[in-house]
């Protein structure tokens, strides 16, 4: 714990370092491969410095008990292919994400630099994480880059009465010259599952556009939503369309499970999905050539418009809560902070 030590009664400041330690001896404990724990603690450490704590070190619980519970291979070893000029695939053979991306990430960049585009495929990976860092990573290389994942099959499609869909998040990357890149990244569910959970348990109702119940009408009752009726997309059949292309475009096209083989293969266990991602990256210099920086340029007076106007960029207070968080370290909860170290105690013990 950093010298700070508590920030307050119910929190524990801790360095980024001391977070990227922590996550590590959990992994590590749970018997991870050295290459696996390094790849997603450092995902880990991101979602705490970032202040995107749902992503952070409370993931350390999920992964845990995924490798606890067999669903993830702890040494799997992820194989690099080239299906075709501008394609890329990497087999994670049932390990988690992050090392299959870091291991297909060059390769796809450089096809991109090569081709003006290029698509990456991660198969057969247990995937649990935000898509921000994957986008970011190859915005910061000058790309344009987007991201798309299936889930579980908890959604119904606007109009439909069932789960069918998954929360199937879209992360997108723009580069800029001298700063960090423009990314968002969100489910296309109208809110996070998690969300819908914390009303349950608190007793709260949610707004009918959350879900439905088991005869699919808009449900207030977060548990008829849980329990038999199904989540809802965002933005009614515009949020459904996009689902579903992400159901498509990182299912059925690179060959992985859809939401609802990935829901049934986890068989009630309530493990991290299990399937595939479709990255893709693009050279603005493919289009453009030597017209590639006038081009930037216009978009970064959009990106000013937006700003004058007194809206924020997505990402800008992610990049705020970076600069402070390198600086003073984070604040966990320090009931979390406990569990996270009865872990890694019950482990090395
Ligand atoms: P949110 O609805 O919280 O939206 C997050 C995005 O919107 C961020 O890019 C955020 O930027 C931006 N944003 C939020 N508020 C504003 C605002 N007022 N103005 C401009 N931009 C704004 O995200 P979700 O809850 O839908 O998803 C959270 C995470 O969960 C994502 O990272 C996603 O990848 C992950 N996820 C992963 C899944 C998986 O299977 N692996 C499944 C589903 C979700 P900023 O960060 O700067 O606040």
């Amino acid at each position: 714990m950093s010298k700070q030590m508590e920030a307050s009664p119910e929190t524990v400041r801790l360095s980024l370092d001391e977070v990227r330690t922590l996550a590590r001896e959990v992994l590590a404990g749970y018997g991870l491969s050295d290459a696996h724990t390094a790849a997603v603690a450092e995902t880990l450490v991101a979602g705490e410095r970032d202040g995107c704590t749902s992503h952070g070190v409370y993931r350390l619980l999920v992964a845990a008990r995924s490798v606890k519970t067999g669903r993830v291979k702890k040494d799997a070893v992820p194989t690099v292919s080239e299906p075709a000029p501008a394609l890329v695939r990497v087999d994670g053979d049932g390990g988690f994400a992050q090392l299959a991306f870091e291991m297909g990430r060059p390769l796809l960049i450089e096809k991109a630099r090569r081709n003006g585009i290029a698509a990456l495929a991660v198969n057969n990976c247990v995937h649990f994480a935000a898509l921000w860092p994957e986008v970011e990573a190859i915005a910061s290389e000058g790309l344009v880059a987007f991201a798309f994942t299936a889930n579980h099959a908890w959604v119904a499609p606007a109009g439909g009465t069932r789960p069918l869909l998954g929360t199937n998040p879209i992360a997108f990357g723009w580069p800029r010259e001298g700063q960090e890149p423009f990314v968002f990244d969100f489910a296309t569910s109208a809110v996070a599952r998690g969300e819908i959970e914390l009303h349950r348990r608190t007793g709260k109702a949610i707004p009918e556009t959350w879900g439905i119940d088991a005869e699919g009408h808009p449900a207030t009752d977060a548990a008829a939503v849980l329990d038999g009726g199904a989540m809802l997309p965002f933005g009614g059949h515009k949020g459904s369309a996009l689902s579903l292309m992400v159901e498509l475009i990182a299912g059925p096209l690179i060959g992985d499970l859809t939401s609802r083989e990935s829901i049934a293969a986890d068989g009630g266990a309530g493990g991290s999905p299990l399937g595939g991602e479709l990255i893709l990256a693009i050279d603005p210099a493919g289009f453009l050539g030597k017209s590639a920086p006038e081009n930037l340029a216009k978009a970064e007076a959009i990106f000013e418009e937006i700003l004058g106007q007194g809206a924020r960029l997505p990402s800008q207070r992610r990049y705020a809560a970076r600069r402070k968080s390198t600086e003073e370290g984070v604040a966990v909860p320090k009931a979390l902070y406990d569990d996270l170290v009865k872990l890694r105690v019950a482990r090395t013990n």
